[in-house]
């Protein structure tokens, strides 16, 4: 079984099997999904790859007793922890223990895993405690943090982390900002801008915060509410196609001007950019690229 073929998840997978042919391998990986059980079978797949006995590289057999014991969510591994903050409490004291168990040696395989459900219920004070272990990892040993929601993990895990991002479902401008209501508006500011002149536009992107966290979440506005001009473009309605159609109702007619085409263009830079933003790409040259393609070059 190779990553690739988990062909939903094609990016991450991706990500995935490019680190383990040039064996260079994050320790630490933050999983964002909307559904963790997609996430964990993503992690059982990669993890069994990093184990088992037949293949070395980036296949699992799938058939090995390493394998089938990886791979099957109802049995244990001895080498893979599962700790489900979902269903338990996952404060320092576990924490605690946890790091307790990684101070044996590997028995089994030649890697070991600790999986995280729901990342983001662990309290702060816990996300802390592990971030002292992420910080420096045992050899061979690798942590998955799958969340749900990835603003209730903290920055400093985010920051040590290689985050991974499986076919989010359309979010609510609630949960993508969590009340900032301040890089609501930067985004607003910035579709604006593609109205007027690139001028604006250049001064609209200089409101780009430079933590790139907070810009990626101004980057993720602008992605849904293009989205949502582009759905009421079509005649879409309802909130199964339209995230925000209040924000439409009363701002779907200042783009009126601008043609689908260049809609398109636009999600297009950013779908792309996308890929490259968990890596050092500048947020705020790409948040400014893809407002000047909305912009009408024939005015110029
Ligand atoms: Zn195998």
């Amino acid at each position: 079984m190779q990553l690739q073929e988990l062909a939903k998840e094609e990016h991450a997978a991706l990500v995935l099997s490019r680190a383990m042919d040039r064996g260079r391998l994050h320790h630490d990986y933050l999983i964002c999904a909307s559904d963790i059980a997609e996430a964990e079978s993503l992690v059982r797949v990669f993890f069994a790859a990093c184990n088992c006995e037949p293949m070395n590289g980036l296949e699992c057999c799938g058939e090995c007793p390493t394998c089938e014991a990886i791979l099957d969510p109802e049995r244990e591994y001895p080498e893979l922890m599962l700790f489900d903050a979902t269903q338990q409490k996952l404060g320092i004291d576990e924490v605690r223990t946890i790091e307790g168990r990684l101070s044996h040696y590997i028995n089994q395989g030649r890697a070991r895993g600790i999986i995280i459900r729901g990342m983001e219920r662990l309290t702060t004070e816990a996300q802390n405690c592990l971030l002292k272990i992420v910080e420096e990892p045992p050899e061979a040993t690798y942590f998955f943090f799958i969340t749900t929601n990835i603003n209730g993990v903290l920055l400093t895990i985010r920051s040590r982390c290689q985050i991974l991002r499986l076919s989010p479902a359309p979010l609510t401008v609630a949960q993508i900002t969590a009340g900032n209501t301040n890089l609501e508006a930067i985004s607003e500011l910035l579709l604006k801008a593609a109205t007027k002149s690139i001028e604006a536009v250049m001064e609209a992107a200089q409101q780009i915060p430079e933590n790139r966290f907070e810009a990626s979440i101004v980057l993720d506005l602008l992605e849904l509410r293009l989205r949502d001009i582009l759905a009421g473009r079509a005649g879409l309605s309802g909130s199964d196609y339209i995230c925000d159609q209040d924000w439409l109702n009363n701002n779907g007619p200042i783009f009126a001007d601008i043609p689908a085409k260049r809609l398109f263009s636009a999600q297009n830079i950013l779908a792309k950019g996308r890929r490259y933003r968990d890596n050092n790409i500048n947020c705020r040259l790409l948040g400014e690229s893809v407002i000047l393609s909305l912009i009408n070059q024939a005015d110029l």
